[in-house]
């Protein structure tokens, strides 16, 4: 029953979330801090649900105590704090929110092309230390000129309308075909991308595919006095290259909101202790430097909360992994739990020949309406939806199923 599950919240994740599960009847406790290891694996050894940011580590040390955990929710990006193959293993669905600040992101990357084109940030700075310095050449209208999209996918596609309402030509690259938005043109090569394009703009995914994606090759590629604007990953652009280019008046402008290395905190390390060119971008002029800000708004805040708090209880509700990120995802559609005598059955095992064969013993006895099952790697995730089960009989079936070598998880949802 959704009021015995429990749920603990840590580092003061969005009051968004927490009125989710909250409204689910489930117990919440909800605390502003991390825990320390000790008081986190004294905690996680009674709850079923844990919700965490980015200081929490739930390394396979901590995990091995969480005897009744079924999920994790990362409010926040990024799931390296998490041992998401442990996880996996011991049947721990882990979820994230990796596209609830799409829209805060090209945002920042349609103010930075303009303030690049006029050259603000060197003005503003220069008045803040006192100069007054009118300047109009170098500077630009963005109305009339080509923006080039690096990665059309949900950043990507946001930019893409913005630009076009601004008065921009916008044509993309992917490497999968893609529907445009507004009048957008897809080009077959990033070269045709790099010649055409007056700003460029990356938005793909960290792969060693797109390690130093623009390096000296890719720069020589663009027209002289074109700009290039980095709010994807640090590894995507070689930035020796890229002083270089500026150096040399290749580039007549820059923004980039990631690094190869970002300092754990905030502070002064923004230096070459931490990466050896940090100073040579500090010198160059017309180079906007940003602090991995591109998803730091409230609204992102909040919809991190919406996001992960809706998968959390999709998960303990119905069993659904969508957007999982380290199980298979299923999902079966129609939800028929609420009838009598119907049941949804759970079962997490490892990928073993014969596994199916097993548990559809096991479930042959009743009629089984629905069934889907996938796998990623070793974990195998089955979902059955299955009728003419007799209360009686739920717990022999979760048992018999308990009783498969192959068992990771069994749960019976009714
Ligand atoms: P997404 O998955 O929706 O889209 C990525 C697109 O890139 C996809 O269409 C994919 O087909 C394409 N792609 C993959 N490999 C490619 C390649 N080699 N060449 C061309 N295209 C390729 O991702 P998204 O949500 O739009 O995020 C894009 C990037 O932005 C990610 O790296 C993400 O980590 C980063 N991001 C940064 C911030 C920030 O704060 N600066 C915030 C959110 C996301």
């Amino acid at each position: 029953a959704t009021q015995d599950i429990k749920v603990l919240l840590l580092e003061n994740v969005n009051q968004t979330g927490q009125a989710i599960l909250r409204a689910q009847g489930y117990q919440v406790e909800f605390l502003k801090a991390s825990l320390p290891e000790d008081k986190l694996i004294e905690k996680i050894r009674d709850v079923h649900v844990i919700g965490i940011r980015s200081k929490t580590k739930l390394t396979a040390r901590v995990l091995r105590e969480a005897k009744n955990l079924i999920v994790i929710g990362c409010f926040c990006i990024g799931t390296n704090q998490v041992d998401l193959k442990y996880a996996a293993q011991n049947g721990i669905a882990v979820f994230n929110s990796p596209f609830s600040n799409s829209r805060s992101v090209a945002e920042l990357v349609i103010s930075e092309i303009i303030a690049l084109a006029r050259q603000i940030c060197d003005r503003s700075m220069e008045l803040h230390k006192g100069t007054w310095n009118k300047v109009s050449n170098g500077c630009w209208e963005v109305r009339g000129k080509t923006l080039g999209i690096v990665g059309y996918g949900h950043i990507g596609n946001q930019l893409s309308v913005l630009a076009e309402a601004m008065g921009m030509s916008v044509i993309y690259y992917d490497v999968v075909n893609l529907m445009s938005m507004g009048t957008a043109r897809q080009v077959q090569t990033l070269g045709d991308l790099l010649k055409g394009a007056d700003f460029v703009t990356l938005h793909v995914p960290e792969l060693p595919e797109t390690e130093n994606l623009i390096g000296a090759t890719e720069l020589e590629q663009m027209k002289t006095g074109s700009y290039l604007i980095n709010a994807s990953r640090g590894s995507v652009v070689d930035i020796p290259a890229l002083v270089n280019a500026m150096r040399k008046g290749k580039l007549a402008g820059a923004a980039l909101d990631v690094y190869p290395n970002e300092p754990a905190g905030n502070g002064d390390y923004f230096t070459n202790d931490l990466n050896s060119w940090a100073e040579d971008l500090r010198s160059l002029k017309n180079l906007i430097l940003t602090p991995h800000i591109g998803g730091s708004t409230e609204e992102a805040q909040s919809a991190i909360g919406v996001e992960v708090a809706d998968a959390l209880v999709r998960y303990v509700n119905e069993g659904a992994t969508l957007g999982a990120v380290n199980m298979p995802e299923v999902n079966l559609r129609s939800l028929t739990m609420d009838e009598p005598n119907h049941v949804r059955v759970i079962y997490i095992h490892r990928n073993v020949p014969g596994v199916l064969r097993k548990v559809n013993e096991v479930l042959g006895d009743h009629n089984v309406d629905k069934q889907m099952t996938d796998s990623r790697g070793e974990v195998a995730y089955l979902m059955a939806d299955i009728s003419n089960v007799a209360e009686s009989e739920i717990k022999d079936l979760w048992q018999n199923l308990e009783d498969l070598s192959s068992r990771i998880r069994t749960r019976v949802l009714y």
